[in-house]
């Protein structure tokens, strides 16, 4: 990986440092002069000729030079990339679980492509799905039972189409640049304000991280981070009279604190304060949580999910590629297909499913045969609990304790 990392790097400083473009451009500059030239006068077509020889010729020399660099410097890169990412086939297709939906899975190109701000390109993949699905309609023929999802997921597509949640993201992604690229936070401020009651019953602290943001950018300066300590303080105190009056209720301790720092200012950084007023990741973390409730409150999660699913399965494809090589040496078959019979190690932050396995039954429990917990706090599958109880009052099989199966409740992850 280093040594592909260096010829990136080396490929990169070389580009960048690529004279090629100029050197073209002066030659063209050079044809162009001479044409002017002549067309002004013919008689001189001839000499202007003759004088235009050596530059052209060098600056051809010049810009093949510039040329044959840069492209050594991708020839290395390129052996070093086929060094390292070996050509190993890909783990066979034969049970694709999403081939039976495209629909779903253009519709997830599409959502992913849109909550990305890729406006243009998700409207050009979805022209094209649509011109794909018009003569395909009448393929459907009701076979499989995931025909009916995918009918589903066409109207989704329409939803998409209608320019609804396209019009969302442009909104979000206008306030981000606002608020990324101009240090500008009063869009985002007033669309926190506008959408308080859902965020306040989403128990979100987004409108205050951002009026606290507002407070301490005008406390360093505002638009002028060179003005005068004073004039960067005032500004902040007048901005917290104005609007923190309604925060109070919910965040007293947090606007004492920004208010008792103001008496520590000649020396903030040795304060308990620093930590608030010296914040290098204040910015993205706001950033962060602006996206997160935006998107929650379209009803999704703020990653999106096939950037999520696509980063999970290429780290799930190596053990994916050995267990198929293990399969085929043995010649056996994994039957179950909901379930794969090898853990994946996922980050944590991958994680959103809590699975039980009844320690009774050794099966996993599903939503038709649910873990419950009995009152001694141990819990087994409701399969288990009643071949155990039979309906009786039965002893829990990890304690002492008596239980009656009415008295189990079923447990939610
Ligand atoms: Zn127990």
């Amino acid at each position: 990986m280093d040594l592909l990392q260096k010829e990136h790097e080396r490929v990169w400083k070389r580009m960048k440092a690529a004279k090629s473009i100029n050197d073209v451009q002066a030659t063209i500059d050079l044809l162009q002069e001479a044409r002017g030239a002549i067309a002004a006068d013919p008689t001189k077509a001839s000499i202007t000729l003759a004088k235009l020889q050596n530059p052209v010729k060098a600056s051809f020399d010049a810009a093949n030079d510039s040329l044959k660099e840069t492209h050594s410097g991708l020839n290395k890169y390129t052996k070093a990339l086929d060094k390292l990412f070996k050509d190993r086939p890909l783990p066979s297709t034969e049970y694709d679980a999403l081939s039976s939906s495209p629909s779903l899975v253009n519709r997830a190109i599409a959502m992913h492509l849109l909550r990305e701000g890729q406006f243009s390109v998700a409207s050009t993949f979805l022209d094209e799905v649509n011109q794909a699905k018009a003569p395909a309609q009448p393929e459907y023929d009701g076979a499989g039972a995931s025909t009916s999802n995918d009918d589903n997921s066409h109207l989704l597509l329409d939803q998409i189409q209608s320019g609804r949640i396209r019009e969302e993201f442009t909104t979000m992604y206008h306030i981000l640049y606002e608020l990324r690229e101009r240090a500008n936070l009063l869009p985002a401020i007033e669309w926190a304000r506008e959408h308080r009651t859902l965020l306040e019953a989403r128990g979100s602290n987004l409108e205050f991280e951002l009026c606290r943001l507002q407070f301490l950018w005008l406390f360093h300066g505002g638009m002028d981070p060179h003005s005068s300590n004073s004039v960067g303080r005032q500004a902040a105190l007048e901005y917290a009279r104005m609007e923190f009056s309604s925060f109070t209720p919910r965040y007293l301790k947090e606007i004492q604190q920004l208010i008792g720092a103001m008496a520590f200012w000649p020396n903030l950084d040795q304060s308990p304060y620093r930590h608030i007023f010296n914040n290098p990741t204040a910015w993205s973390e706001v950033a962060q949580s602006f996206t997160r409730e935006f998107c929650s409150l379209l009803g999704l999660s703020a990653d999106s999910p096939l950037y999520i699913a696509a980063t999970a399965g290429a780290i799930a494809l190596p053990t994916l590629q050995k267990l198929q090589t293990i399969m085929k040496a043995k010649r056996t078959e994994w039957t179950t297909q909901d379930e794969l019979p090898v853990e994946i190690p996922l980050p944590r932050s991958y994680l959103f499913h809590s699975i039980f396995v009844c320690p009774v039954s050794k099966e996993q429990t599903t939503d038709q045969n649910p873990p419950m917990m009995m009152p001694c706090g141990h819990v087994i599958a409701q399969e288990s609990l009643q071949r155990i109880s039979k309906g009786n009052k039965f002893k829990c099989p990890y304690c002492p304790s008596e239980s009656h199966p009415k008295n189990a409740r079923k447990v939610i992850f």
